[in-house]
């Protein structure tokens, strides 16, 4: 038998990635919670027929990287590429949808078919926020600032830029699109293989194609700036308002289309120069559609996805560890002590640990190594004085102090707080 290995485009969260990863998580909920989103979460995967129809058949992520299989009832189901269409999944057949608004966080794995690379995975990981309900511009301005505000408390705002754009309505796409078809199929022998697929399937691909062919023609393709009506016009006018209202800084970027076709008016991405072509670390757009694809009445909403890959790169250090106190009995009697002392400890939420065996010198080098702020000596004298031996490890100072005494001299001390 071959060795195992993991499958590729995944990986383990252990350690230092793990803690990265937790942390992002943890900013983003507290963030989030602070504009009123509450947590939701969706099943991994679903009926294909939920990202198939709502995220466009042309698009990549359907067309090239979905995980879909039958199941042994014949059942078609994927892995969840993303989580948007999921929520609205789950607004409409949790009868949500007339108890609007409904501010949602989630997190969680998705799983795209992708060519693995650093930020760039088969499993990766979102945090992701949707306001449902409010088709005011004002709501995709504070959805964007609370998206600003998850990379500000990661520490990372500095490093990030927002880019903007419109995609503006159905009708203002439509004729932006057959203009688009025009310009493009002038140049139909230079545009990527995938390019001129797109060209009859879905020409506002071509503008989010990373093929250097491609992005070599967007210079002088039409904008949809100019073929925006009345109604689209004003929305945007109005968004960049809105913005400006919020606090937030953007730079218009007419080339951010989004990969997924569910978009209208709004659409956004932070991106960061640092991690190369994988710079996007934060994304999204209005989706006034999607609830209404899903079965549902027509309901504006807005949203964006982060990925936590991404994220926990640009972190500046991994989040620190809580040093523990090492708690070592030598001898029999002095065992039972330092386990009552161990459950102490753990009840005061003070990290405590014991090794099993060894000698005094062999529990020293241990507590060294797991990074302790302190050890607890407890030997056969101690015992029958009903004391203990505090070591503190950063001064080398020891003290004897009576046992019961114990829990409010550590934490004095600052012991079992984050490093
Ligand atoms: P990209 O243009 O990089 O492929 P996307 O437009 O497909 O991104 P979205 O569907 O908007 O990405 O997902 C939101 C965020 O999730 C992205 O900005 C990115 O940070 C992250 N992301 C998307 N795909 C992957 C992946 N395969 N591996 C790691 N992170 C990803
Ligand atoms: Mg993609």
């Amino acid at each position: 038998m071959s060795a195992i290995k993991p499958v590729r485009g995944t990986h383990d969260l252990i350690g230092e990635d793990q803690r990265r990863h937790a942390h992002v998580v943890a900013t983003a909920r507290r963030v989030t919670a602070l504009y009123g989103f509450e947590e939701w979460a969706t099943p991994i995967f679903e009926e294909t027929g939920v990202f198939a129809r709502s995220l466009g058949d042309t698009s990549d992520v359907v067309s090239k990287e979905m995980y879909t299989f039958t199941d042994r009832g014949g059942d078609s189901l994927t892995l969840r590429p993303e989580g948007t269409a999921a929520v609205c999944r789950a607004l409409v057949t949790n009868g949500l949808t007339q108890s609007l608004p409904q501010k949602v966080f989630y997190t969680g794995p998705m799983f795209r078919y992708e060519r693995p690379q650093k930020g760039r995975y088969r499993q990766f990981h979102q945090i992701g926020a949707e306001l449902i309900g409010p088709g005011e511009p004002l709501a995709d301005a504070e959805a964007i600032r609370m998206g600003h505000d998850v990379l500000a408390a990661l520490g990372i705002a500095e490093n990030v830029l927002l880019e903007l754009n419109t995609l503006g309505d159905v009708e203002s796409r439509a004729a932006w699109r057959a203009a688009l078809v025009e310009y493009f199929s002038a140049f139909r022998d230079r545009l990527s293989e995938d390019s001129q697929n797109r060209l009859e399937r879905n020409p506002l691909r071509i503008l989010d194609s990373k093929a250097p062919e491609d992005r070599a023609l967007l210079a002088d393709a039409p904008v949809l700036a100019s073929y925006l009506n009345d109604a689209s016009r004003q929305f945007w006018d109005e968004l960049r308002n809105a913005l400006t209202l919020f606090g937030v800084a953007f730079t218009e970027n007419p080339n951010i289309v989004r990969g997924l076709d569910y978009y209208s008016h709004t659409a956004f991405e932070f991106v960061t120069t640092q991690l190369g072509t994988q710079g996007t670390v934060l994304a999204g757009g209005r989706y006034d559609g999607l609830v209404a694809e899903m079965g549902g009445p027509k309901t504006p909403a807005i949203g964006w996805a982060g990925g936590i890959e991404r994220l926990a790169m640009l972190l500046e250090a991994a989040p620190a560890v809580t040093r523990p106190v090492a708690i070592i009995p030598l001898g029999d009697a002095a065992q039972a002590v330092a386990i009552k002392a161990l459950n102490t400890l753990r009840s005061a939420d003070i990290r405590a640990e014991m090794a099993y065996r060894g000698n005094l010198k062999k529990r020293m080098e241990r507590a060294n190594r797991t990074g302790a702020s302190h050890v607890v000596i407890i030997g056969e004298n101690e015992v029958a004085k009903g004391v203990v031996q505090l070591r503190d490890l950063s001064s080398g100072e020891q003290v004897e102090l009576p046992e019961v005494a114990l829990v409010e001299t550590l934490k004095a001390a600052g012991a079992g707080r984050q490093a």
